[in-house]
């Protein structure tokens, strides 16, 4: 078996990794790089057999599109339907790649491989890590996950009977150098959000990824114990639409305190692809709220967006300053190395004194703890690391650590 790291050997997103046997290639993710010092990939001269995408996040699939559209793509039925939402929402169209399907602990076939995709608990819902085997070896690639999160169990079930005989393994390395500790689990969101809210007396903003779906419901749950009535935009509300396949339990748009805030564009995204939302359109208008409503009683309501409105919302004009919630990761606010889509406007809000602005964010990725007791129960020949900025620190923490360079040609 032939394995060269295209891209991610020795950095955060972007990942791009390809296996060989005599007859077939893969690769596992396609990603956009989220560092702007980030190597460019050449992904019109990548002619393999199939793309695995193990989760839905831009750093792992987001370079799909640039792909010989005849190429095919597997990745999780519902990660399909999420990058659909955003791309229908942002007015992309349809993925046009071949895409195929596969199911959590399914074995399936890509040549000479087969495949096994494990469910894994990350800040992305339908997370896979894969296990690849041909030739006689066995390569485990972990994808982005941790032990933390509400589907925890995922990595208990893996750790508890992992597989066996693992001759490489992938692990990812986002929190190396990374603390966990003021947030370590999403209840200790949940219950910061539930603090924030619970005697505001103005409106609270949160700001999160949409398609986080665990914090969702963390901030759903926050509103019902604090008696607060949690507003989702529609993209918001379209994302859960697609989760109501996999679970009764995972809030709703029909649900008691739960309301959407319209707006135009999106609203006119609606219009524009009938056939794509059916009749969510008529749905969600009667679930919807008005900007006014939310003006007559500000300390109602949590806004969960991506974005904060209050600007346009214009309530800071009212009574006391409006709390924002921040929850992702703050190392997007400080510019460095990352081109995070109005992180500026956000890392204004924390001078801003009509703004009382508040963290709260557990990790997506697993802590250093989790990643060494992963890395035990996997107890790989060769473990490389992969999705880090400091691979040349898992000698210090694991077993048989190889680390590879990207483009490097590696045989087992
Ligand atoms: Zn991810």
């Amino acid at each position: 078996m032939k394995i060269t790291i295209h891209r991610g050997a020795n950095e955060i997103g972007g990942t791009c990794i390809q296996i060989s046997t005599e007859q077939t290639t893969i690769l596992l993710d396609l990603g956009l790089p989220l560092s702007k010092n980030s190597k460019e990939l050449d992904v019109a001269a990548l002619t393999p057999d199939a793309v695995l995408i193990s989760h839905p996040h831009q750093d792992h699939f987001g370079l799909i599109e640039a792909l010989d559209q005849n190429i095919p793509v597997y990745m999780g039925e519902l990660s399909k339907n999420l990058i659909n939402a955003t791309r229908m929402l942002l007015g992309n169209g349809l993925l046009k790649n071949e895409l195929r399907h596969f199911k959590a602990w399914q074995p399936f076939a890509i040549g000479d491989f087969i495949i096994t995709p494990y469910l894994v608990d990350h800040s992305a819902v339908d997370s896979y890590a894969f296990l690849i085997e041909a030739e006689g070896k066995r390569v485990f690639y972990s994808g982005d996950f941790r032990a933390h999160g509400r589907k925890s169990v995922l990595f208990d079930t893996i750790t508890k009977n992992p597989p066996k005989d693992i001759d490489l393994l992938f692990m990812e390395g986002t929190m190396i150098q990374r603390c966990n500790d003021d947030f370590p689990t999403e209840a200790a969101v949940e219950k910061k959000i539930y603090e924030t809210i619970k005697g505001q007396e103005n409106i609270t903003f949160l700001i999160s990824s949409s398609q986080n779906i665990d914090r969702i419901v963390s901030a759903f749950r926050a509103c019902k114990r604090a008696g607060k009535t949690l507003v989702l935009d529609i993209y918001t509300a379209w994302v859960l639409e697609q989760l109501k396949l996999i679970s009764k339990n995972i809030p709703a748009m029909e649900w008691e305190q739960i309301k959407v805030k319209l707006s135009f564009g999106q609203h006119e995204k609606l219009k524009k692809n009938r056939d794509f939302f059916g009749d969510f359109r008529q749905r969600v208008y009667q679930h919807k709220i008005s900007k006014e409503e939310m003006q007559a009683n500000p300390a109602e309501y949590l806004f969960f967006s991506k974005m904060s409105h209050y600007k346009t919302i214009n309530l800071h004009k009212k009574i006391k300053p409006v709390s924002v919630i921040y929850s992702q990761w703050l190392g997007y606010l400080s510019g460095s190395d990352s081109d995070y889509y109005g992180s500026e406007a956000i890392a204004g809000y924390q001078n801003d004194p009509q703004v009382n602005f508040v963290y709260a964010h557990t990790s997506g990725h697993a802590t250093v703890e989790d990643l060494q007791t992963f890395a035990a129960a996997l107890n790989p020949k060769i473990l490389v690391p992969v999705h880090t900025e400091h691979g040349n620190l898992f000698n210090d923490f694991f077993e048989n650590v190889i680390q590879l360079s990207d483009n490097f040609e590696f045989m087992i």
